[in-house]
């Protein structure tokens, strides 16, 4: 519970960045994290509330009234058992998660929440420090054999966790390294790899066997989705050589924006544009990288995909750097009674917009317009809502320059080719359907075949993922097994 009056001595210190001139001419994490002492004095400040509504917010339910007592106490040690107990990977979550737990906060009411993510943070990178991160093979063999598809956080830690219960775990990804949007999708600034690499160590000594390049299943024709695979395996093979199947292939189909000119030279989706700068920080040569050096950028979607290109941009030295977003502005501070202990709609400035950049809200884009088969510019539109309708604003409309245009408007569905080799039922929006039932979750319409992650519930977060490769291992072990020891 911290100190029990820590919350009125001390005021919430957020994380702090280096400055935005120094940290646009590189592509490594610019967060420095809270010290020891600061670490005391933040975990001081939860305040012994009696119902933990931080622990209801976070979706792996990290014990955090625990971790911040014992991080007060400095008793460090015990705090990443803790964490470990519930999160298999704290150095993901506590860079990039966007701490609901934060917003459930009863601090949140009407004060600033406790730096719950930062504690995280300071935890995960203590415990790598001190050595205290090391493998935890299976004291015992079951001789059951499980192949999880896709290295994403969910394919991750349902992998770790199958591996810890003895069972001989073959992870599959058809990109060449291990991480799914972990490692090529969120950009290095956020996430260095590393942090990656090292569980993927963790992993392997745990006994899980990894085939990287390798594609279950096709992809379908002209497809842009990464992919960077050697060899193919057939849903079949997997059914017949493995006693149980995770699909963990993530939500990769990217939305599209069908109008007039969408192909012009010079329009990419995002996930074109972030994975080949993740590859070349990785050392990889690439011919012709789509960069943004000198260009009018325009990002289309103003999530954390679109975020991320704005960031990316900026580091490639764009002209200008301009972010579109078809809702309305949302207000900068929400209505704390109304909202609280649920995730506010507010406005949300991410250190890549610090960096630079014009965000415009309530545009649609009509069409692309270009020259000689190259995009110039975009025609766009005001928008307002009516009666939960979108309307253009009449005589609104204006052409934005623009020479590369980039579309992060989420992700539609997964890529259903590897969903189709299995013959698993689809639910309405194309995902896997499963359900998340104690007995019988995460269970496909297909007999042994599981699914997890993105590609059951849609694009989602990596706690998320993290939290859903945990349930579906402890629902094979249980489906193997007849009873399971897995926490959920
Ligand atoms: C640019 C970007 C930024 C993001 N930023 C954040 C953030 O800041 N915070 C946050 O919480 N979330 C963020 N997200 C969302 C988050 O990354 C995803 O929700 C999460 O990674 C989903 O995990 P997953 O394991 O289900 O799938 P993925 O991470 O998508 O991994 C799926 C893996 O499966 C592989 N695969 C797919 N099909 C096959 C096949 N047939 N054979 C072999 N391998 C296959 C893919 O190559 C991929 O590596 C971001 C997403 C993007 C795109
Ligand atoms: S994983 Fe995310 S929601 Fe959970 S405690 Fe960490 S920052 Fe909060």
């Amino acid at each position: 519970m911290g100190k029990i009056t820590g919350f009125m001595e001390f005021a919430r210190v957020e994380e702090a960045y280096s400055p935005v001139a120094e940290r646009v001419k590189h592509y490594k994490e610019f967060v420095v994290g809270l010290g020891q002492a600061q670490a005391n004095t933040q975990a001081a400040r939860c305040m012994d509330c009696g119902t933990p509504f931080c622990s209801n917010g976070c979706p792996v339910n990290n014990i955090i009234p625990d971790f911040n007592d014992l991080v007060y106490r400095n008793d460090w040690r015990a705090a990443i058992d803790v964490l470990h107990s519930t999160n298999n990977f704290p150095e993901f979550t506590g860079r990039i998660c966007p701490a609901p737990c934060e917003a459930a906060c009863t601090l949140n009411v009407n004060d600033d929440a406790v730096g719950i993510k930062s504690i995280e943070h300071a935890i995960i990178d203590r415990a790598w420090s001190e050595g205290w991160v090391v493998p935890q093979p299976p004291k015992h063999k079951t001789g059951k054999t499980v192949a999880v598809v896709g290295s994403g956080p969910a394919g991750l830690a349902a992998a770790q966790q199958l591996a810890r219960a003895g069972h001989g775990v073959t992870l599959f990804e058809k990109n060449d390294r291990v991480g799914g949007l972990l490692r090529y999708g969120i950009p290095d600034f956020k996430l260095e790899k590393l942090h990656i690499d090292r569980r993927v160590e963790q992993l392997k000594k745990e006994g899980v066997t990894i085939r990287t390049g390798v594609l279950v299943g096709e992809m379908p024709k002209g497809s842009k989705v990464t992919n960077w695979a050697k060899e193919t395996i057939s849903a079949a093979e997997l059914q017949a050589n493995f006693d149980a199947v995770v699909l963990a292939g993530g939500a990769e189909q990217s939305r599209d924006l069908t109008v007039p000119g969408r192909d012009l030279d010079g329009i990419h989706f995002a996930m074109e544009f972030l994975p080949q700068q993740n590859k070349v920080n990785a050392g990889d040569k690439l011919k012709g990288q789509l960069r943004a050096d000198g260009k009018h950028v325009v990002v289309i979607g103003g999530g954390d995909t679109g975020s991320d290109c704005v960031g990316t941009s900026n580091r490639h030295g764009a002209a200008s750097v301009t972010q579109f977003e078809v809702m309305p502005q949302p207000p900068v501070q929400e209505n704390r009674p109304l909202t609280w202990p649920n995730w506010p709609m507010k406005l949300r400035t991410s250190s890549s917009h610090q960096e630079g950049c014009e965000r415009e809200f309530a545009i649609s884009t009509k069409a692309f317009v270009g020259e000689k088969g190259k995009v110039t510019g975009l025609k766009t539109v005001r928008v307002e809502w009516k009666d939960g309708k979108q309307v253009e604003v009449a005589g609104s409309e204006q052409i934005v320059k623009a020479d590369l245009v980039l579309l992060a408007m989420g992700f539609v569905s997964p890529v259903t080719t590897v969903l189709q080799a299995f013959g698993v039922d689809l639910d309405a929006r194309g995902n896997a359907k499963a359900s998340t039932e104690l007995t019988g979750g995460y269970l496909t319409s297909v007999p042994k075949v599981f699914a997890a992650g993105d590609i059951r519930r849609g694009q989602s977060l990596v706690v998320w993922a993290i939290r859903e490769g945990r349930q579906a291992a402890r629902a094979v072990d249980e489906f193997l097994m007849g009873a399971s020891n897995l926490p959920r």
